[in-house]
């Protein structure tokens, strides 16, 4: 299987709710390793720009003022077959059909407020972390510490 990048969001919900190290935790134990981490506030434009493919939705607007309503924390994350084990991780969009024990599941409180972001495709998976990354602030390998 190939090794994949996706570009995850702890949203601003996961943020609001203290459970950023809770969700970090389980990211890290399912295997992913962490590539690029940064705490930033979203314009509402940078939302709009971001969720542009969902722009003629009828959630769009409070999708965006939600996304820009606070600090979010977009993460690069690699592992073997990253983009479909990351949607399994966190499950359906909705938590009311999300499986148990996925993130979404378990922490979310709506559709729309559902914890955390994961790329839906490869391509996608680039084009997310060009938004928030330069190339040089993703790091390409294991400390060499370890
Ligand atoms: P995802 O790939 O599972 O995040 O889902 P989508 O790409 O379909 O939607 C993007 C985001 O828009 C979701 O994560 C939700 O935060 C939000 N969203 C999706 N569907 C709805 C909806 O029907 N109502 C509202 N209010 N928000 C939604």
């Amino acid at each position: 299987m190939a090794v994949e990048r996706t570009l995850a969001i702890l949203k601003p919900d996961c943020v609001r709710k203290e459970l950023v190290g809770e969700v970090l935790s389980r990211i890290q134990d399912a295997g992913f390793q962490l590539r690029a981490l940064k705490m930033i506030t979203m314009s509402k434009a940078e939302a709009e720009g971001f969720y542009s493919v969902h722009e003629d939705k009828p959630f769009f607007d409070d999708l965006t003022d939600f996304m820009s309503s606070g600090p979010c924390i977009p993460v690069v994350l690699e592992k073997e077959n990253a983009i479909e084990d990351f949607r399994a991780l966190i499950g359906a969009t909705d938590p009311e059909e999300a499986t148990d024990g996925t993130i979404r599941s378990d922490f979310a409180g709506s559709i729309e407020q559902n914890i955390v972001h994961g790329s839906d495709s490869p391509e996608n998976g680039k084009k997310e972390t060009a938004y928030f990354f330069a190339e040089h602030e993703i790091v390409a390998n294991k400390s060499s510490m370890e």
